[in-house]
């Protein structure tokens, strides 16, 4: 039993399991146009790694079945999978509600004018990557230019009504900059509201804060610094029970690049697959034995119950 899971079984016995799965979270891809030093998934231009469009339909059916509240797109940057408008239409064509988790700055590359548009009259959420409201901090994060093409990125979505009308959230999202945990959600909110509003007249939605897990290339990071440990301490002695309930695996499922089913996508970065007994394949969905299955744990989930909690909607108490 590993450490997360014995202090999991303090407050209930028999180990973490899902509640319910409101959320069908699919990473159509781990290529991205940048090449972030945090990237748990390790993206990058030079990765192939790319659903395929019969596993898109094998999701869709999935998300039918399941009657999901949200499908959730992510990467990678999703908007460089080749399907990636022809499986937001048939999802929206559905009824579905689509979110897409964009980077900001794929929506100014070659071949990107008209997505803006295409996302809008979609009604697709969005969450943004914008890991701090100063320069500096997100060019060092994210490499040299990113600031101003997300800021440019930004302008363009508020154009379109995006961070304005109630359908078009755009919500930004906040990781540290290195291995401590982010500060309180809502007084950054404010900081942000602010700064972004005076500077740029640029508006957002809501703001999330997001830990850093200690994977990819954010641990190897921390190795190099030597601070991995020190990280997995600060992790494990800031345990908070009052997150375990909202956990996002127990709310979710993560669809991987080729169909495979992990808990999370912090577990697809670790090629953790659903276990226990549920179905770890698309090919395979069955709704009713992954709503309460158990779920795969490690020490990384740490970071999820560290403070105020952690998950791909922001804070979780
Ligand atoms: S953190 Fe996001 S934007 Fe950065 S490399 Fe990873 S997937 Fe791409
Ligand atoms: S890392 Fe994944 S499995 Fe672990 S607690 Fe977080 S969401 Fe759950």
């Amino acid at each position: 039993m590993n450490n997360f899971e014995k202090r999991i079984t303090e407050i209930s016995s028999g180990g973490l399991h899902s509640l319910k799965v409101k959320t069908l979270q699919v990473n159509v891809g781990l290529q991205c146009n940048q090449q972030c030093h945090h990237c748990h998934l390790e993206a990058s231009p030079q990765r192939k790694e790319m659903m395929e469009w019969p596993t898109m339909e094998l999701v869709l059916e999935a998300a039918k079945n399941l009657h999901c509240e949200l499908v959730d797109l992510t990467g990678g940057a999703p908007e460089l999978n080749p399907s990636f408008r022809c499986f937001i239409a048939a999802l929206r064509q559905e009824n579905l509600s689509v979110q897409v988790r964009t980077n900001l700055t794929v929506l100014l590359e070659p071949g990107m004018e008209s997505l803006p548009e295409f996302l809008r009259d979609h009604r697709v959420q969005l969450v943004a990557s914008m890991p701090c409201y100063l320069e500096e901090n997100v060019c060092a994060q994210r490499g040299a230019g990113v600031y101003e093409k997300s800021i440019q990125a930004i302008k363009r979505l508020n154009s379109l009504g995006y961070g304005y009308e109630s359908w078009l959230p755009l919500n930004l999202v906040y990781n540290p900059g290195g291995p401590f945990l982010p500060p309180s959600q809502s007084s950054l909110e404010e900081d942000y509201r602010r700064e972004l509003g005076n500077r740029f007249g640029v508006r957002f939605t809501r703001l999330l804060t997001i830990a850093n897990m200690p994977l990819g290339r954010f641990r190897k990071e921390l190795n190099r610094q030597n601070e991995e440990e020190n990280y997995l301490e600060l992790l494990r002695k800031s345990f908070n029970p009052l997150t375990v309930q909202g956990l996002m695996c127990r709310h979710q499922i993560t669809v991987g690049w080729d169909g495979t089913l992990y808990d999370c996508d912090f577990n697809a970065a670790l090629g953790l697959a659903v276990n226990h007994g549920a179905p770890d394949h698309i090919r395979f969905f069955n709704a009713e034995d992954l709503r309460t299955r158990r779920i795969v744990t490690g020490e990384h989930c740490f970071g999820c119950t560290a403070g105020a909690g952690s998950s791909c909607g922001g804070a979780l108490v």
